[in-house]
């Protein structure tokens, strides 16, 4: 499976990628994740990052094309799938995918547009908290760890985003509706674009992306057997 995760901050385009993880030896590449781990590690990338992610604006296009071009250069992951998760984000990255999978010669097979109303956003976001060391995801009222502000996982400490207030989700929203909700369209066009209602648990919208790869695949050996 190649796809790519599309859909509002909230969305729960992570929870998706993790509990596919648990069943399938999945490649998850999350952008948010990738950036915030350079963040943590005030690396040069880290550094000249952190005001965008921080204030909720998009990190230039040029910075985040270059982290996917290289980490998708000569990966032999790459024909055994991948997940894409907050990549693209603009048409600009959009068109800069289709370019760098082409030369890999992987195509898309299509982009899983995760729709989900604002309220239910809203409630993900604040409640959010997030593991400091293994970045497992937890929520206080939906899926609140055993002990208080612990990690079930590893026992690190649970934290609020600085994005995940709500101002700068706000901002977020705004960016999403205007920089990242045309790509659907791009995808629409291209013939690629899969929806699913992302306001129901995490558990319902992953058995529905499984029917969706399931008729995915039956189209595709119903065309090569004509
Ligand atoms: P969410 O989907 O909850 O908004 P992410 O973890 O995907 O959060 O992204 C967090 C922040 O990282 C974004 O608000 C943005 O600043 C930055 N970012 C992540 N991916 C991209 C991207 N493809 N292009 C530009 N900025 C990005
Ligand atoms: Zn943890």
């Amino acid at each position: 499976m190649k796809i790519v995760l599309l859909g509002p901050p909230g969305a729960g385009k992570g929870t998706l990628a993790n509990l596919l993880k648990e069943t399938f030896d999945l490649w998850h590449v999350s952008t948010g994740d990738i950036l915030r781990e350079e963040m943590k590690n005030k690396t040069k990338l880290g550094k000249e990052v952190n005001r965008y992610v921080d204030q909720g604006a998009l990190v230039p296009d040029e910075v985040v094309t270059e982290i996917i071009k290289n980490k998708f250069k000569n990966n032999g992951r790459l024909q055994q799938g991948f997940m894409l998760d907050g990549f693209p984000r603009t048409g600009v990255q959009a068109e800069e995918l289709d370019k760098i999978l082409s030369k890999e010669g992987q195509p898309l097979d299509f982009a899983l547009y995760m729709k989900a109303s604002l309220p239910v956003i809203l409630g993900r976001l604040t409640g959010r908290r997030v593991c400091r060391s293994c970045g497992s995801l937890y929520h206080i009222i939906n899926k609140p760890p055993k002990k208080a502000n612990v990690c079930d996982e590893c026992g690190g400490e649970l934290y609020q985003r600085p994005d995940d207030n709500e101002e700068t989700i706000r901002t977020r929203m705004k960016v999403y509706t205007k920089s990242t909700k045309p790509i659907i369209d791009y995808y629409k066009k291209q013939n690629k674009l899969k929806t699913v209602n992302a306001d129901l648990d995490a558990q319902t919208v992953l058995t529905v992306l499984m029917s969706i790869l399931d008729e995915n695949k039956k189209s595709h050996q119903h065309k090569n057997s004509r």
